[in-house]
């Protein structure tokens, strides 16, 4: 037998060609709807991230012109921060603004609160004027036994001038003690009565000396109980800021607002993470916000709704430390128990659940706190 090896080879040669180009488009095609399947669907993902509301509020304390250290930060530093949310349209709104838009479900693109805390004279000096450069308002949260105290501290003429500018007064109680400690030789009663003093009387201060409202009040050291609130309610106060590092949805609670501390020595990229974290969807915490727990052996945890989050990312701290955490992919529960051999110490926690959403690789993050008594 003798075939042409031209017609052996060149037909199928012909055939393969038609083949591979057919195969080519078709992986061409196949390429393309992928590329296009996808943009579509991390658009879409991208943009329910970004239309997630959400509300950072800010807490600065002191200012410096030398180096930033944790609650003194450098001034140049705050002013690039400031820089930053003038030139990416955020809104800057005071705490009345954010409790209005709340109440109406109204608020500008992109919004967020600055709080400055303690009455430290670098309110006045360097950091007043940056706020008034960028016209952005800000709420001072004052503890009236220190204002005129020292030369560290402000003035109340310095305060009076600062309310004129859009610069609003809140209670940071009289003295700055942790509310939920006793003092020696307390009981139930005399420490209650002393308490009240501190949250009713720091208001009715500030608003003989400033002559307008003072209508927000801010836990030293973020500490509180659900009687402590109840307190705070009582005395006529309209909103309550904590120290529950996450940031707030339209749902924030006029009463349960979080705030978020921004350390003189972090990183600007640590800061621009803060403005883009979202809070976890959650059905449950447990145990609640603000309890007074006995038990030192206590499970923690929370219910984690949806997949929005990347499992692998998951991570748990008590008290700015780190736990060794269960997960349960079935119900989405994430818990700490404590070692039998190691009790939980008798002091608050913040609790803190995070983990990279997973389309933004921006911070999912739950916090709220626990007092073991
Ligand atoms: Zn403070």
């Amino acid at each position: 037998m003798f075939l042409n090896q031209e017609n052996l080879y060149s037909l199928p040669a012909k055939k393969n060609k038609l083949s591979f180009i057919f195969r080519l488009f078709m992986v061409l095609l196949i390429v393309t709807f992928v590329i296009f399947y996808q943009n579509i669907s991390l658009n879409t993902s991208n943009t329910a991230y970004a239309e997630e509301t959400i509300i950072p509020i800010l807490a600065y304390h002191n200012f410096t012109t030398k180096e930033s250290s944790s609650y003194k930060i450098n001034i140049v530093e705050f002013e690039k921060q400031m820089d930053y949310l003038a030139t990416h349209n955020y809104s800057v709104i005071s705490l009345s603004e954010l409790l209005k838009g709340l109440r109406d479900s109204q608020l500008p693109p992109k919004p967020i609160v600055i709080t400055i805390d303690d009455g430290f004279k670098s309110t006045y000096t360097l950091a007043y004027p940056v706020l008034k450069k960028y016209n952005f308002p800000a709420t001072l949260f004052i503890y009236t036994n220190f204002i005129e105290k020292n030369n560290g501290s402000l003035t109340w003429e310095e305060i009076r001038e600062m309310t004129k500018n859009n610069i609003e007064i809140g209670s940071h109680t009289l003295s700055h003690c942790n509310l939920l400690k006793y003092k020696k030789n307390e009981n139930y009663e005399t420490y209650l009565a002393r308490i009240r003093r501190e949250i009713f009387l720091s208001k009715e201060i500030l608003e003989s000396k400033i002559g307008s409202k003072v209508k927000f009040f801010a836990y030293p050291y973020g500490a509180y109980s659900p009687i402590i609130k109840n307190l705070v309610i009582q005395a006529g106060y309209e909103g309550i800021v904590n120290a529950n590092s996450m940031n707030n949805t339209l749902n924030a609670h006029p009463f349960s607002l979080n705030r978020q501390i921004i350390f003189g020595q972090s990183s600007f990229n640590s800061f621009i993470q803060v403005l883009n974290q979202r809070p976890f969807n959650i059905s449950q915490i447990f145990p609640y916000d603000g309890i007074i727990e006995n038990n030192q052996f206590i499970k923690i945890g929370a219910i984690l709704e949806g997949d929005n989050y990347d499992v692998k990312t998951l991570s748990m701290k008590l008290g700015g430390a780190k736990v060794k955490f269960d997960f349960n992919p079935k119900n989405r529960e994430i818990s700490f128990t404590p070692d039998s051999l190691k009790p939980l110490i008798k002091k608050s926690y913040i609790v803190n659940i995070t983990a990279l959403d997973k389309n933004s690789q921006h911070q999912r993050k739950i916090s709220w706190l626990i007092t073991i008594k």
